[in-house]
Formats: C-alpha cells, structure tokens, sequence
C-alpha cells in the first residue's frame, strides 16, 4: 500500500526528476528574488544557468515537489558560492598585519577602519590606525575623534605630506611601537579614476598588506558588480567589507562581489556606531537575498520536508529487520549535527536532571561507539550478525579502535537487542509510538 500512495503521491507532484519544465515557475521565483535584492544582472543570470545545469535531471527526494527541491538546490549553492563559512582577518606570521581600506568616497572607509580596530582590541588585539585621506582636512579630524572615542592610536601627518609617504611613516610608527595591526584609512572619489587607482597602487607596492579590504556600500546596488572587477583588477582585493546594512536592502551586492572577485566578504557594517561590526555569515545573507517574496519560506518547507521524506526512509529501515550499522552511524551523526547531547536532552521532559557527568558520559559513549564502527568493514556493518560469535573480527575491531574486545562486545550486543525491540514495535507488539500504527 505505502508503495502505492508513494506513486499517486508523486503523479500528484510532478516528476520524480528535475526538469526545465517543472521548475520553470521557481525558476522565475529565484530570478525576480535575485534581481529584487540588487544582485548584478549579468551575476543572476550566470548564476542560475549554473544551478540549473547542476539541477537538471537530479533525484527529487519522494514527497517534494520538484520545483521547491530546486529552490532548494538553489539556496545551499548560493550559500557555497558565498563561502560557506566566515573567513576572518588574516594575521600575519610577523607583526604588524597590515589592512589597507579600499573603496569609493562615503561607503564607509574611516567608519570601518575604527570598527575593526575596535573588533581586534576586543580579542586583545592592539591596533594604530594610518589617516592618509589627506584631501579632506575633516576626514583625519573624523578617524582621529573615532580613535580617541574607541582608545585606538592614530597615525597622522597633516594634509600636506604626500599619502604614500604617510602610509610607508605609519608602518614604521607601528612597528616601534609594537602593535599587532595597522590599519590603513585611505582617501576615496565618488567614481573611480585613475589618480586614485594610481595613487592605492602605490600605497599597496609601499606596504605590502596582507590584506586589502574594499568597502562597498550595499546600497551601490548592480553597480557594486563594475567597481569590484575594478577595484579588484587594478589593486586585487583579499575580501571585502559590506556596510550599511542596517537599511532595507537586500544585500544582493555580496553575491556580486564575491562571484566576481572570487574574494569573501569578511564583515558587514550594521550601523553608524562603532560597535555595529559583525563577521559576515553565508548562510544568513543567502536568506536576506532570497528573502524576498515567498522564496525563503519555500526553502524552509523544502527543507522540512526534505528532512521529514529522510527520516520516514529512515523509521521504515529501523521497522524492518535490515537495520544496520551503517544506519546506526547515521542516526548518531544525526543527533550530533543537532547539537550536542547535553542540549538535546535538556529539552526532552524529565532529561534535563542528568548531572554533567552522566551527559558527560554519554557522548564519550557515543564517540567510542563510532570509533568502533569506523574499524569496522562495509560487510560487517551490513550484515551485524557477522560478528555475533566471531571472536577474530572483535579483535580486529579492537584493536583498529583502541578499545577493547568486550567493548565491541557489548556494542554488539546492546544493537541486536535494539534491533529485535525496534522489530517487535514493526510488528504492532509494541504499542504506543505515536505516529507508528496507522502505517
Ligand atoms: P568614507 O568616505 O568611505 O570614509 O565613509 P565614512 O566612514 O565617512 O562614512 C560615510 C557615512 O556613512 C557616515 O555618515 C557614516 O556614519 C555612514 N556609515 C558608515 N557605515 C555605516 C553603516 O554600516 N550603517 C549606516 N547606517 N551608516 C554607515
Ligand atoms: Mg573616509
């Protein structure tokens, strides 16, 4: 019967494969999300002919729809292409790290300068911070209120010594003193010419930083695409600093400039204060850009149901006698992903008294018995009877593990009797599971 309703189930849905067809409104869903949180036009497009090719043809998990497993493809791609994980401040093996500042005029230069060195002072970091906007008299009068407001020193000659020469004095300045970072504040246009391009080539060739941050504005919107295949092939960039993003846009220039740079962004300016710094997270722009319309609480069903179709596979196994302990290995990295043992079991009803020792305990458990799996052969965890009264593979198992043979012993043994009890729930000898009878 299960069979059976899995069939009108998926005539119901659609296909069971990714095709250009059946995901041609999603498709248009993504586009419009895109284009709607500013990503560059020429970004978008690329961008979903990729994921499409990647998509087409792929296995649609049984009971999602083919056009919400592709809105979900699309999300963890976006993701990946974004890094994946935060990338932070590089750290040179030999004080001073350099950071020079890079960016168009009012994106928020100084602003970040003196966030970020509040960032590092914070993790005990010291920092001296080069003011080499020499073309504004108020921009060195801003870094230096900035620096004595966040207690940071600032490097300055005035407006009348040339730039590069500021930059090359502050290095040395820093190094005297002994600082763990420098952070370079330099002057920018409001578009982009060659003068300044000349002018940040040379500070670079003079500094030698180990990293170049481009500041952008992501209100710059599309445009955010061209100044970073600018910045990037005039200066080359090592990552990049999104401000203002405490306004209602989208954030779509992340995935601009990231896809064209092939840099990560590092951090993101949240605000005018100095305190409104955070390290920048993949996953959480992904949502931001696709935040608009009903795009991410697609993703979030997709997801869901993703999850749902795998552990449903998952009690089936559990029910019937093939159970092994591949899946064994499944479920506890499962639960690990979860988080750990200890929170997880705080939220169950009548867990949360378990002393730390025993939770303590427990994940040491579930560690050894990994362990233990892990130096077991594919054919034994296939087939777990194999090592019921084989004495040689328990050896073998124990010593591959370092544990000991009575410790495989009991692992084997603590399994069959799982499996036989979960049979016997299959079997309807076992009541109340919900959810298990009305299979
Ligand atoms: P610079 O010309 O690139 O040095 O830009 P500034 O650091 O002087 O910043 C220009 C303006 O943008 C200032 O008014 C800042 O207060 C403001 N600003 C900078 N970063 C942010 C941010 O993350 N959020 C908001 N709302 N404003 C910001
Ligand atoms: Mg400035």
């Amino acid at each position: 019967l299960a069979e059976r309703l899995e069939e009108a189930w998926k005539k119901l849905k659609g296909q069971d494969k990714i095709s250009k067809t059946n995901i041609q409104d999603a498709l248009q869903e993504v586009r419009r999300a895109l284009l709607s949180a500013d990503v560059n036009l020429q970004v978008v497009k690329d961008f979903i002919a990729e994921v499409e090719t990647k998509a087409q043809g792929a296995e649609v998990v049984s009971g999602v729809r083919p056009d919400q497993q592709f809105i979900k493809i699309v999300y963890d791609e976006l993701v990946e292409v974004m890094g994946e994980t935060n990338v932070p401040l590089a750290q040179a093996e030999t004080a001073p790290t350099v950071v020079l500042m890079a960016g168009l005029q009012g994106t928020g230069k100084t602003t970040a300068t003196a966030k970020l060195a509040l960032h590092l002072r914070k993790e005990n970091r010291t920092c001296l911070m080069v003011a080499t906007d020499v073309y504004r008299p108020a921009a060195i009068d801003q870094l230096v209120t900035l620096g004595q407001q966040i207690e940071v020193p600032v490097f300055e000659l005035g407006t009348d010594t040339n730039p590069v020469e500021i930059a090359r004095q502050g290095i040395a300045k820093a190094k005297e003193m002994g600082v763990d970072t420098v952070i370079i504040d330099t002057a920018g246009r409001l578009f982009i010419d060659e003068a300044m391009m000349g002018e940040l080539v040379q500070i670079k060739n003079t500094v030698k930083p180990h990293e170049v941050l481009l500041v952008v504005d992501s209100m710059t919107g599309q445009e955010a695409a061209n100044l970073t295949r600018t910045f990037h092939e005039k200066i080359g960039i090592t990552g990049a600093i999104l401000t203002k993003l405490d306004g209602d846009t989208r954030g779509g220039a992340a995935l601009s400039v990231r896809r064209i740079s092939g840099q990560p962004i590092k951090f993101v300016g949240v605000g005018e204060k100095v305190e409104a710094l955070q390290p920048f997270y993949p996953d959480r722009m992904a949502s931001r850009i696709l935040g608009m319309g009903d795009v991410l609480t697609l993703v979030e069903k997709a997801t869901e149901e993703i999850d749902l179709a795998d552990a449903a596979k998952m009690q089936e196994k559990m029910l019937a006698a093939t159970f092994d302990f591949n899946d064994f290995l499944k479920q506890m990295r499962l639960l690990k992903n979860m988080g750990s043992l200890g929170g997880l079991l705080k939220m169950v009803p009548g867990m949360g008294k378990l002393s730390s020792d025993q939770l303590q305990k427990g994940e040491t458990k579930l560690k050894q018995t990994e362990a233990m799996i892990n130096s077991m052969t594919m054919e034994e965890r296939k087939n777990p009877d194999l090592l019921a009264s084989a004495p040689s593979r328990r050896r073998r198992i124990a010593s591959g593990s370092g544990y000991t043979e009575r410790d495989v012993g009991s692992l084997v043994s603590e399994f069959t009797k799982m499996r036989s009890l979960m049979q016997q729930m299959g079997q309807g000898k076992l009541a109340g599971m919900p959810g298990m009878g009305d299979m």
